[in-house]
């Protein structure tokens, strides 16, 4: 973090409620709530002890999992409109940022080229794929939702929580047989899987559900913000899928993975604005003094974060959502760090590429000497603890369980003693891994070979 520009910004924030607060008669806060200064201190300095557990998510050392902290312009805004806290339940809850969320889901709405939709921000993207998959099951009550065995593992403990019918699918090689031997009524497709960052053939399926009258909903909570780089005039990525997200019937996007935002921040959008009527609900206690539509009168939680919404679209006016600039800048970098990786690998004796990047996310592992699914697992085992653990410039990565014959496909004399393989996972999704991913590989070279 810039944290000049981080304490410049969080003066404002809080002048900025300060100055919100003269427009009313001053009163004394109660008693009940005042706090020793120094105990206060105190606390946060055993507070930031208790925290250094933590790994360092913000330095491109750190290329395990999708974490990475928020921008400061995210940081900044938060704190400004979260010292008023609303709430965007509803416009009376939070009617500014109610508004700002509006225009952000307005704004990621035309980034997938839909030209109506109905969404709202939510807590998670588990709970923006709860709705979709919710108004899925309330559209075709007696047909099942399918997904595949890459989908996000909360889409099956969702489908038991709203009580509809569900299957996992191998794949979607045969799709057309899934959806008649199934009685599929909506289809899960993930543009960038959380394991491999893979995308699903939206291209091949779509015209099949749509064949068969059969609703697809997109599940592109990690992958959603590469739509930037889909339209680019040069895309570095595969576009088929992406550049029919907007024919889909429901779309999910988490900006707290790649919209530089602090977490508690995902969205979920309809095509067809029609799906609100679903919602319908009659609280003596949700407060109406609009006949606008409010927000929550079209999501499935009630409280949510009105700094939320401001913390968004306060980095959206930095960082709007276009190929050539703003977040699609930033996204070209985690792709670059990605495709980076991808060609050093291919001059690496040591390590071999499991499958090539799709988005940002690369998976790889070492040649061992005994070339097995047993040799490699605890080699990536003890290679991934060792960096980790090291004094000097740790270097976290993460690893991945995958399917040892997938390995073989690709590098025949590998061994498949056992089924499955432990491989490494590098999430590269800050712009600052470009710059470091020679670096990195170096480095587990060095400890594979020490
Ligand atoms: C991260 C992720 C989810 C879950 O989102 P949360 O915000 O962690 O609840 C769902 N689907 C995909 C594809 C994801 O990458």
């Amino acid at each position: 973090m810039n944290t000049e520009l981080l304490l410049q910004l969080i003066n404002q924030s809080i002048a900025s409620h300060n100055r919100f607060q003269k427009k009313w008669d001053a009163f004394d806060a109660d008693d009940s709530l005042y706090i020793d200064e120094s105990k206060a201190l105190s606390v946060l300095a055993e507070l930031e002890t208790r925290l250094e557990e933590n790994y360092p998510f913000f330095h491109p050392r750190y290329a395990g999992q999708m974490l990475k902290p928020p921008h400061e312009i995210a940081v900044a805004a938060y704190v400004m409109a979260m010292q008023v806290n609303p709430n965007n339940h509803a416009l009376d809850g939070g009617p500014a940022t109610a508004k700002m969320e509006m225009e952000v889901v307005q704004q990621i709405a035309t980034m997938f080229g839909y030209k109506k939709h109905l969404g709202h921000l939510t807590s998670s993207g588990t709970i923006a794929n709860l709705e979709a998959l919710w108004i899925a099951k309330s559209i075709h009550p007696e047909k099942a939702i399918a997904y595949s065995s890459s989908a996000h593992y909360t889409h099956h403990r969702m489908c038991d929580v709203i009580g509809a019918k569900h299957v996992c699918l191998d794949n979607f090689n045969d799709i057309e047989q899934a959806i008649t031997t199934h009685t599929i009524g909506t289809l899960v497709v993930t543009i960038g899987t959380t394991s491999l960052g893979q995308i699903e053939p939206l291209h091949e399926i779509l015209p099949i559900a749509k064949k068969y009258g059969v609703r697809i909903h997109a599940d592109c909570a990690y992958g959603g913000f590469f739509m930037l780089l889909a339209k680019d005039s040069k895309p570095s990525i595969d576009t088929r899928s992406f550049l029919l997200l907007n024919e889909c019937d429901s779309i999910v996007i988490d900006p707290h993975k790649h919209g530089l935002q602090p977490y508690g921040c995902g969205c979920v959008l309809f095509k067809d604005p029609a799906v609100g009527t679903y919602y319908k609900h009659d609280s003596p206690y949700t407060y109406f003094t609009s006949k606008e539509l409010h927000l929550g009168e079209i999501s499935l939680e009630c409280s949510r974060a009105g700094a939320s919404a401001a913390a968004l679209w306060a980095t959206l006016q930095c960082f709007p959502l276009e190929s050539e600039k703003g977040l699609g800048s930033v996204l070209k970098r985690t792709r670059e760090a990605a495709l980076q990786f991808s060609q050093q690998l291919t001059m690496s004796r040591l390590l071999c590429e499991y499958v090539p990047p799709e988005l940002d996310i690369v998976t790889y592992f070492p040649r061992t000497k005994n070339f097995s699914a047993s040799e490699v697992s605890s080699v990536v085992e003890r290679t991934f603890t060792s960096l980790m653990k090291r004094q000097h410039d740790p270097l976290y990565l993460a690893t991945v369980i995958v399917d040892s014959q997938t390995i073989k496909r690709r590098y025949p004399d590998f061994i498949t003693d056992l089924p499955t393989a432990k491989i490494f996972r590098s999430v590269l999704m800050k712009p600052e891994h470009a710059g470091f991913v020679a670096k990195m590989l170096k480095e587990i070279e060095d400890d594979l070979s020490a």
